[in-house]
């Protein structure tokens, strides 16, 4: 699957795929997929690039809550205690200045090991 779908949907966003979305009786579009009754111009509507903007990966985490244990797993070394980890919101830069998808990836990877999907 494609990295910046995948992480959109680990994120629970939803791009409304036209196979998702029907008319309900009343004639209004519903997307199956995410449960909102969407426009025409919503369905299969683009997902972001993650990779050209990791920011856009930054502000997802925080939406869904998982920032601050995100970034920690960045800082984190194996002679890290993850006990006194300190976090300081502190992101190494080479995650902001790679635009082929390194923190994108690396947000994948913490939602699959923390979240066992
Ligand atoms: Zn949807």
């Amino acid at each position: 699957m494609d990295k910046n779908r995948e992480f959109a949907e680990r994120v629970r966003l939803c791009w409304h795929p036209a196979k998702s979305v029907s008319l309900d009786p009343n004639d209004r579009l519903f997307c199956g997929k995410c449960g909102q009754y969407v426009h025409q111009e919503q369905i299969d509507s683009a997902v972001p690039d993650y990779a050209s903007d990791p920011r856009l990966v930054l502000r997802e985490m925080e939406r869904i809550g998982k920032l601050e244990a995100f970034i920690v797993t960045l800082i984190y070394t194996p002679e890290s205690n993850p006990e006194t980890i300190d976090y300081d919101g502190l992101i190494p830069v080479e995650y902001i200045l790679n635009l082929t998808g390194k923190l994108r990836d690396a947000a994948i990877k913490f939602m699959k090991e923390k979240e066992g999907t």
